[in-house]
């Protein structure tokens, strides 16, 4: 595959990106880099700041922004907000490798229009919305309230579905990865 492809993932959260994504950057011949992006969100269970995402107050995300630090940003749940780093796309393409990027459904879609034809928009669908539910509670890492702000918003995000390049079905774990890994080494 050719350098300096951006690979983006959108889907509900608790549909299964984050797992996806985590089993690409096994494959050396992808030649991934995770773009690490900067929240204004607590961690949640084991996460770190600089692995999953840079952990920042909103005061510094707002100061961040006004700066004009970011590629794009969204407040994708009412206070919480997040976004991709400038910094953060030039650590990974200087490095020579390709960009995935895990970002919500309006961040993906504007990220298509900066770039492209150099990214490659993946949109992930959960196999029905009571799966959906049973792996965002299974999960177990976010309160009840939480869980519901997540559900609420799947049927919004849904609806851009269409607008993706690519619609991939995480049923089964492993055949889903192989499916977009399959997508990303024929998209050289
Ligand atoms: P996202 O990053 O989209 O929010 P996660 O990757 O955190 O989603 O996945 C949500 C939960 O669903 C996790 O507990 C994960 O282990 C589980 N999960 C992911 N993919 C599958 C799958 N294909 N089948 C069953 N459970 C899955
Ligand atoms: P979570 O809190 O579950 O990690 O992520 C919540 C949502 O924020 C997911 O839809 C995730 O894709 C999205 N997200 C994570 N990072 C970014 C980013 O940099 N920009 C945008 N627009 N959305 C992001």
């Amino acid at each position: 595959m050719k350098k300096g492809k951006i690979i983006v993932l959108s889907a509900p959260s608790g549909t299964g990106k984050s797992s996806i994504i985590k089993r690409l950057l096994d494959y050396p011949e992808l030649n991934l880099g995770f773009s690490v992006s900067a929240t204004s969100r607590a961690p949640r269970g084991n996460e770190q700041h600089g692995v999953e995402y840079y952990f920042i107050s909103h005061e510094e995300f707002k100061h961040r922004a006004e700066a004009g630090d970011f590629v794009e940003w969204e407040e994708v749940y009412p206070g919480t907000c997040y976004g991709t780093l400038k910094s953060e796309v030039q650590r990974v393409t200087e490095a020579g490798q390709n960009l995935i990027m895990d970002i919500d459904v309006k961040g993906g879609l504007n990220v298509k229009k900066c770039y492209g034809d150099q990214a490659l928009t993946i949109f992930i669908l959960p196999p029905s919305k009571e799966e959906l539910e049973r792996r965002l509670r299974g999960r177990g890492t976010d309160a009840e309230e939480v869980i519901r702000k997540r559900l609420d918003k799947a049927d919004f995000e849904l609806s851009f579905a269409p607008e993706f390049d690519i619609r991939v079905v995480n049923d089964d774990l492993d055949r889903a990865v192989e499916e977009v890994r399959t997508l990303i080494m024929g998209n050289s």
